[in-house]
């Protein structure tokens, strides 16, 4: 069985960014599991397996636009403490969900001035080439469910 849409596919995966630190990896974890063809995983990687089999092994380098963005700088805006009325202390590297300008997304406080915090609405690794050294372990055919959700169902993600 090959990888194509409404396959869900189980592969191991190790993250490095572009000067080889290790950002993530399943390899001491479970496989990661997702249903191909549903925007489940950033779009460079769903290409790049399209079409490999049970076993394979490969390395893809993953522009920053095929993976998970550009870094805007008008995505990052200083606010006032008032914004989190009820959270102490505020630390750097708090994570909260906020509507941004391109709809609801992640923010995260990348300095504290006084009352003056600095927020940063873009994904942690905007404006990364990515690489991934992936093995793929799984393929199934997805079941009506799981195409009808979008996603995969595994243990303790039924609903
Ligand atoms: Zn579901």
């Amino acid at each position: 069985m090959q990888i194509a849409n409404d396959k869900a596919v189980s592969f191991h995966y190790t993250l490095t960014n572009s000067v080889g630190q290790i950002l993530d990896s399943s390899v001491d974890s479970d496989a990661l599991v997702y249903l191909h063809g549903y925007d489940n995983i950033i779009p460079g990687l769903e290409s790049a397996l399209d079409g490999k089999s049970i076993g394979d092994k490969f390395n893809v380098t993953i522009a920053p636009e095929d993976a998970y963005g550009e870094h805007h700088d008008d995505m990052i805006q200083v606010v006032d403490q008032e914004m989190f009325q009820g959270i102490e202390p505020l630390e750097i590297g708090m994570q909260f969900h906020a509507d941004v300008s391109h709809g609801p997304g992640i923010v995260t406080i990348v300095a504290i001035d006084g009352d003056k915090i600095t927020i940063d609405g873009n994904h942690p690794l905007a404006g990364e080439t990515l690489n991934f050294a992936v093995e793929i372990t799984d393929i199934r055919e997805a079941t009506d469910e799981e195409l009808a959700h979008g996603h995969i169902h595994g243990a303790g993600c039924e609903h």
